[in-house]
């Protein structure tokens, strides 16, 4: 009988792919030579056809059975038994998934899967959402609700500290409390890699190929780290088109698009490219002031003390980096020292506290240098840049000139006029407007004032 040849299969294949590959299997039909499996998934049934297919198919032969040939159907309802069948080997790592499942997802899960632990701080309630990561946040939030994989794999992208591992993990700390039945596997590319040499050491490949393609959310941080290592590069395209073929969704970060990693398979880009690709830009002034705003008001619930005056957090927003880690090591810095002299945080205590942080010096940013760096970025002249044209090429830019000489210095509207070729102060206001509106229509034009205000401030 099967189960009589099954015991003769755990000799040949050893112990650790018997109980993961070859228990599992329910032999359901024998005719005309095929002997059919009923198997959990189709990768498994793939994945055992080219790896014990034979031997099966010869054990059965020996065993008086006319067998030619192996068919594997995937069996919808999923055996049971296969809920504690593969033996994931716990690296110390803490499952994503451990909540008790229901009986509809038992045969879902597959023990433990590897994962790395989870930032309880990372949730969607603790995201700022603002102009510069609303898409990125659109489709995290779109992601975690568990549903039909709309687009796969999701590709964040964007500069370090801007909210990629944020919104990973509390895409993975959501499915966690609504989704227990989903095996949701976050790591970093770096940590697959580490699993991967591990497990091809230890000669455990069969276990690492079973445990990460029976996941069904996977999430790997920081994919450039792996561009240009060969094997583990390989092994990441077997895995992501393993998951993607079975429809599970697969969410990965980098610290750039797809097309300017490096290093990385032509083959492996356009796959990364396929699905969605989002990018989180560099945080802008508003943004940054919400950030604060709220990290401030979580503060304050644990410490009603603390007191910040008007016109600080504005100030930080202004002055320190796009880069959110600095911006909370500053918040952080602060609340320590306002708490330690026990008064009010001024915006002298707060420029003395973070000197060292606080971008650029004092030195003030004239509308001549505005001009200047804003003509040498369109491509413009300086004389256009002040002169009487109006048509677009040159209407556009000096509008933008405008703004950042109305948000970076302290001129006034009629003084910012005199500056451009003696134009009227309401000219200079229709402007400013037109740029803010163009912010919330036109990425580029974002993209542009945040690049100038960096060259400006540097
Ligand atoms: P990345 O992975 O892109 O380098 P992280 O996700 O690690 O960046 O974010 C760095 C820090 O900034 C984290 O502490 C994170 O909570 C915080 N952070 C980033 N973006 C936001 C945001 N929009 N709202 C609140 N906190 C944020
Ligand atoms: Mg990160």
């Amino acid at each position: 009988s099967w189960v009589d040849i099954r015991e003769d299969l755990e000799a040949t294949v050893g112990k650790n792919n018997y109980v993961n590959w070859i228990e599992p299997l329910e032999l359901s039909g024998l005719d005309n030579g095929v002997a059919v499996f009923r198997v959990p998934t189709n990768f498994m049934g793939n994945w055992v056809s080219r790896n014990f297919g034979d031997d099966i198919v010869q054990l059965l032969k020996s065993s008086g059975q006319a067998v030619s040939r192996l068919e594997f159907s995937v069996n919808a309802a999923r055996s049971p038994k296969r809920a504690t069948a593969p033996k994931a080997e716990q690296i110390s790592e803490v499952p994503v998934s451990s909540a008790p499942r229901k009986k509809a997802a038992v045969a879902r899960s597959t023990g433990t899967v590897p994962g790395a632990p989870l930032d309880a701080r990372f949730t969607f309630d603790s995201f700022v959402v603002g102009k510069p990561n609303e898409l990125a946040h659109a489709a995290a939030r779109r992601v975690a609700e568990g549903g039909e994989v709309a687009f796969n794999p999701l590709f964040l992208y964007g500069g370090v500290g801007l909210g990629k591992t944020h919104l990973m993990h509390a895409i993975a700390n959501q499915l966690r409390t609504q989704r227990p039945d989903l095996n949701v596997v976050y790591l970093s590319a770096e940590q697959f890699m580490y699993k991967f040499v591990q497990a091809l050491r230890d000669k455990k490949m069969m276990d690492f190929k079973q445990i990460f393609r029976a996941v069904d959310i996977l999430m790997v941080d920081d994919v450039q780290f792996i561009a240009g290592k060969g094997s583990t590069q390989e092994e990441f395209f077997h895995t992501f088109n393993a998951l993607v073929d079975q429809n599970k969704q697969i969410i990965i970060s980098a610290d750039r698009a797809p097309g300017e990693i490096k290093e990385l398979e032509d083959r492996i880009r356009s796959r990364l490219q396929s699905g969605l690709v989002v990018d989180l830009h560099p945080t802008d002034y508003e943004l940054r002031l919400g950030i604060l705003q709220h990290k401030t008001e979580q503060h304050m619930l644990k410490d009603p003390s603390l007191h910040i005056a008007d016109g600080v957090l504005e100030f930080l927003a202004h002055r320190i980096s796009t880069n959110v880690r600095v911006l909370e090591g500053a918040l952080t810095r602060l609340f320590a020292f306002g708490s330690l002299v026990g008064r009010e945080v001024t915006l002298e205590l707060a420029q003395d506290c973070l000197a060292d942080v606080l971008r650029t010096s004092d030195r003030k940013i004239t509308v001549d240098e505005i001009q200047r760096k804003v003509a040498e970025h369109y491509n413009i002249r300086l004389s256009e840049m002040i002169g009487p044209r109006r048509v677009r090429t040159i209407a556009r830019p000096r509008q933008v000139a405008m703004y950042l000489a109305k948000q970076l210095t302290s001129r006034s509207l009629p003084d910012i006029g005199r500056r451009f070729g003696g134009r009227d102060h309401t000219t200079v206001m229709h402007g400013v407007k037109r740029i803010e509106e163009l912010r919330i229509s036109d990425s580029q034009i974002e993209d542009d004032l945040e690049l100038l205000r960096r060259a400006l401030e540097a």
